[in-house]
């Protein structure tokens, strides 16, 4: 009998329990429905169409069809169970509010018809309810939860690509290129695939390529945003086109091969961590997305400066960091760690937009936007997550720019029109307007002056801070030895 699988953030043929299970069964029938009331961003959908095609050639090769639907996830299985006659529906866990909520929704539908209905852990390394401390209560900061999650992870080596057996029946698929995933007027992804391979071999080949030449520098470079250390898989881990499994399993072989890498492993290996406990939050906060983790930032005075923020999503700040990093992000769907943070410290706390703002572009423009990772990290700039930065500590765009990007690679790649100009002019070009001129740079034309003052800006935002009531746990009470994701700050 047919068994159904479900592929949403887990474009994937190895490594997918889901899959492996069904194929165990009897003949498969792969399956990706496209729910026309969820909208996630457009960078993601761009992605999500290109993987999808992947996988279905993928699947092509292998004499197995992928069927692809429009509409209401629930109705649309059960309408795919009666036109093929399935005995079983399968897929790996989602762990949001809103897609765990429509799975329970189905497994009890199913359920209630008499198809089996299973689901598998398949993207993080243990599942969020597994990991808990005293009391059977959620981590809430980052250190003892990694501890607690390395005696977690799923043991056994991750599963290879299944047999599997066509399907008898193959039902109706509809074309992807109706679905308006890919922008054609303007066409702003045009040059995204230069940056990227979307699909499960692409995902491949990339960690190939850092386990090679990127891992023997990946703890001292990682925060260079102008060198080639960081491994660039977030697309990947969040499309599910590998898994987090796989991933670890691999660095561990290839450390037992080159010990005098563990070092290095062991600190990347950290940051996937850092993927699994904003799951873990997203899971047991799932308010995480719109509503600060702190309460008393509830009545933080924001200001609302709508024109601040469409300079900063535009990349027109004055501040070449900044706008060197909106750049890359329009261009590329992805932003570096490092300047991720250097640009959402500056929305936050120089231009005090509301973090939720910053997020949702970030969700919209990046080809990686995971809500747990995003959400999580935001909070964290704007201090009023668990384990967040301290208020007072604000970053610095220029001291920043100058401590990890000192010789202005980085910016001279996003940020052409500037790249005549020497460090440390680059990076603070209003200091100098002759020099800048001189060099045939023409400011307020050109390139614009700056939208604030970073100074008067700073002592904007801890008044703001100081404003809110002093209750336990504030910011203010924050030790200044929070843990940092990505890094040390500068
Ligand atoms: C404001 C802000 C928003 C962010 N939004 C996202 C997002 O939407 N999606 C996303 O995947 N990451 C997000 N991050 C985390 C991090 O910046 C990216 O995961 C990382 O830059 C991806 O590049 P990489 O794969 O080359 O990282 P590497 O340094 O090679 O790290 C390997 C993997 O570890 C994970 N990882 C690394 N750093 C972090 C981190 N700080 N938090 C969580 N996971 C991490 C990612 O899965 C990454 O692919 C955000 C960070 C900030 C400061």
């Amino acid at each position: 009998m047919i068994q159904i699988v479900l592929f949403r953030d887990d474009l994937r043929l190895s490594d997918n329990p889901a899959l492996w299970h069904a194929a165990a069964r009897g003949p498969v029938l792969p399956v990706a429905i496209a729910d026309p009331r969820e909208s996630p961003g457009a960078a993601f959908r761009w992605w999500q169409y290109q993987s999808i095609r992947s996988l279905g050639s993928r699947l092509e090769k292998q004499g197995i069809p992928l069927i692809l639907r429009r509409g209401d996830p629930v109705q649309t299985v059960l309408e795919l169970l009666a036109e093929t006659g399935a005995s079983g529906v399968f897929w790996n866990r989602r762990y949001a509010f809103r897609a765990r909520e429509q799975d329970r929704t189905l497994k009890m539908a199913l359920r209630a018809l008499g198809i089996t209905a299973e689901s598998f852990p398949g993207n993080l390394l243990a599942e969020p309810w597994e990991v808990l401390r005293k009391g059977d209560l959620p981590y809430q900061v980052f250190s003892p939860f990694w501890k607690a999650l390395q005696d977690r992870v799923r043991s056994g080596t991750p599963l290879p690509l299944p047999q599997m057996s066509p399907p008898t029946t193959v039902p109706e698929s509809e074309n992807p290129d109706l679905w308006g995933w890919c922008p054609h007027h303007p066409d702003w992804a045009g040059k995204f695939l230069s940056f990227w391979e979307p699909g499960e071999s692409g995902a491949h080949k990339n960690l190939d390529t850092f386990l090679e030449s990127a891992l023997c520098t990946y703890s001292d470079g990682r925060d260079f945003p102008g060198r080639p250390c960081v491994s660039r898989l977030s697309p990947h881990l969040a499309h599910g086109e590998i898994s987090p499994r796989q991933v670890r399993q691999r660095l561990l072989d290839f450390t037992e091969r080159h010990p005098h890498l563990e070092q290095q492993a062991g600190s990347f290996l950290r940051e996937l961590g850092w993927r699994e406990f904003s799951w873990h939050l997203l899971y047991h906060f799932p308010h995480l997305q719109d509503t600060p983790l702190r309460k008393e930032f509830l009545d933080f005075p924001w200001s609302r400066d709508p024109e601040g923020l469409h300079k900063w999503q535009k990349g027109v700040t004055g501040y070449p960091i900044v706008d060197a990093g909106m750049h890359e992000l329009w261009q590329t769907g992805y932003l570096h760690n490092r300047i991720r943070m250097v640009v959402a410290s500056f929305l936050v706390k120089d231009l005090l937009v509301p973090w939720q703002q910053g997020a949702a572009w970030f969700l919209d423009t990046l080809v990686d936007a995971d809500p747990a990772s995003n959400s999580a990290s935001w909070q964290w700039i704007a201090g009023c997550g668990t384990d967040a930065a301290p208020y007072f500590r604000i970053f610095n765009p220029v001291t920043q720019a100058e401590k990890f990007d000192p010789d202005g690679t980085y910016v001279r790649r996003w940020l052409p029109e500037l790249a005549a100009l020497p460090v440390p002019l680059l990076h603070k070009p209003w200091t100098a307007p002759e020099a800048v001129q001189a060099a045939g740079i023409r400011l307020g034309l050109d390139y614009p002056w700056p939208i604030t003052d970073h100074g008067e800006a700073r002592k904007a935002a801890l008044s703001a801070f100081e404003s809110l009531p002093p209750r336990n746990g504030t910011g203010r009470k924050l030790s200044r030895n929070s843990t940092i994701p990505g890094g040390e700050e500068g």
